[in-house]
């Protein structure tokens, strides 16, 4: 079992290959729901957004085990709560997908059972905490330290974070996923923040807002990141201040739909260039369920019925009707007294 106490500790650890050798053992003795699947590129024509379709084996299968299902107006009960407990996966991970058993005293990273590609892993916390918190310093911290170790010119990984009854996720323990992009994929994000500098948010300031890509349909804020940090201690408060001004964009697109804040749900990425939100609406439009992947491009489905079903209504369309619409002319970052 591997151990890691501290960031130091984690970027001396040969990751990338430990994340590959548990991989490849765990497939090899049939404990993955996996079968590696075909990519279909396609632009959407409305946005010119580059994206993969793949249909995945393990979506039919994944359990889906969370207090309250999309759309409802229940409240999360105590009651709920322990009966999603009582069936959590990731309370006690199984050993063989277990890649790092302890890192930094309160996490795990595991691989994920049914994963969309090869190396998808988790972050999850050793005790039981809700996906619907907040996401801590250490947190932001280990995202962009996996991150930065696990990608070189070859592999490109990316991390995502579905908070909120409406934000797609199916499991209600908190964790953190990353991802591999499929080769030469085309990461949208990386253009905007390219032309930019880095610089800490501010809300009164009119050149200090956060990057958008006006092509796009669904309201999203993009920051670049810093390519280094004085210190760790410096790491954390950067990040954190730039995950809560992102996160302020959110609660502020709520209250101007007046959307009930128990619905409060949001897609968070991050880049080893970039961090990215996108406030929720809805988890599914027809049927098609969206976490963050779809906001990154890439769709996966269970089936060739609903491939079909995401050609027909198309990126731009579906990615809408699951987020806020973005109205390019409108400057929606308008700082008011009401504002948070
Ligand atoms: P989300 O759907 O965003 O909540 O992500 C939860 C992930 O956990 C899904 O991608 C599942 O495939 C994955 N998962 C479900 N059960 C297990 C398990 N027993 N071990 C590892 N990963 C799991």
């Amino acid at each position: 079992m591997v151990t890691v106490n501290t960031i130091q500790e984690l970027c001396s650890l040969e990751l990338a290959s430990l994340v590959k050798s548990t991989f490849q053992k765990a497939l090899q003795n049939g404990q993955l729901v996996f079968s590696p699947s075909k990519h279909e590129h396609y632009t959407d024509p409305q946005t010119g957004m580059e994206c993969e379709l793949m249909v995945v084996e393990g979506l039919r299968k994944r359990p889906i085990n969370r207090p309250t299902q999309p759309g409802s107006d229940e409240k999360i009960s105590s009651d709920k709560i322990e009966q999603v407990k009582a069936k959590n996966p990731f309370m006690k991970p199984e050993p063989e997908l277990t890649v790092i058993d302890t890192l930094l005293h309160d996490y795990r990273l595991i691989l994920n059972k049914f994963p969309n590609t090869e190396e998808h892993f988790l972050m999850v916390t050793k005790d039981f905490i809700q996906q619907d918190t907040l996401l801590q310093p250490v947190e932001l911290e280990l995202m962009l330290t996996i991150l930065r170790k696990l990608n070189n010119s070859d592999d490109k990984f990316f991390a995502f974070f579905n908070s909120g009854p409406e934000s797609g996720y199916s499991q209600f323990h908190k964790h953190i996923q990353f991802m591999k992009l499929p080769p030469g994929f085309h990461v949208y994000q990386n253009s905007l923040v390219e032309n930019s500098d880095f610089y800490i948010p501010t809300e009164t300031s009119e050149s200090k807002k956060p990057l958008v890509n006006k092509n796009l349909t669904f309201k999203h804020f993009v920051l670049k990141l810093p390519k280094t940090f004085a210190s760790e201690e410096e790491q954390q408060s950067t990040l954190a201040l730039m995950y809560m001004y992102l996160f302020k964009r959110v609660l502020n697109v709520f209250r101007e739909y007046e959307v009930d804040s128990s619905k409060l749900s949001y897609n968070f990425l991050m880049m080893d260039n970039w961090m990215m939100i996108i406030p929720r609406r809805n988890a599914f439009f027809d049927g098609i369920w969206q976490n963050s992947l779809g906001f990154m491009g890439l769709f996966t489905t269970k089936d060739e019925t609903v491939k079909s079903k995401i050609l027909h209504h198309g990126a731009g369309t579906i990615l809408r009707e699951c987020g806020f619409e973005l109205d390019p002319t409108d400057d929606s970052h308008k700082y008011d007294e009401y504002s948070y």
